[in-house]
């Protein structure tokens, strides 16, 4: 995909991978709320040391410490990681995912 070179320096605010939606960034989202997909650019989370930017999908969440938790997966690479969710994110998507996590169990 060409994306815009005035697009990759900043931080905050990204254009969706998966759906396009325009995500502004809050300095701690970095997904997608209405698909939950983001990109893989951290190493570890805010970094933005990865160079794979593979599309990050989400594959179930769970509950950790009374935190809900996306475990996203790496189309590209497949690495798996935990992100945090947020109070922006689309519920129905983050239903869609606990009822996948039913179904596979
Ligand atoms: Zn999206
Ligand atoms: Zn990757």
């Amino acid at each position: 995909m060409n994306t815009s070179k005035t697009f990759q320096k900043r931080k905050e605010d990204f254009l969706c991978g998966h759906c396009g939606l325009a995500v502004m960034g809050n300095g701690y989202t970095n997904h997608c709320p209405r698909c939950l997909y983001s990109k893989h650019v951290d190493v570890f989370p805010g970094d933005r040391l990865a160079v794979c930017g593979g599309l990050m999908e989400p594959l179930s969440c769970e509950k950790e410490r009374g935190q809900e938790k996306l475990i996203q997966r790496c189309i590209h690479c497949g690495m798996v990681r935990k992100n945090k969710v947020h109070e922006q994110d689309d519920f129905e998507a983050l239903l869609e995912l606990a009822r996948k996590r039913v179904a596979r169990s």
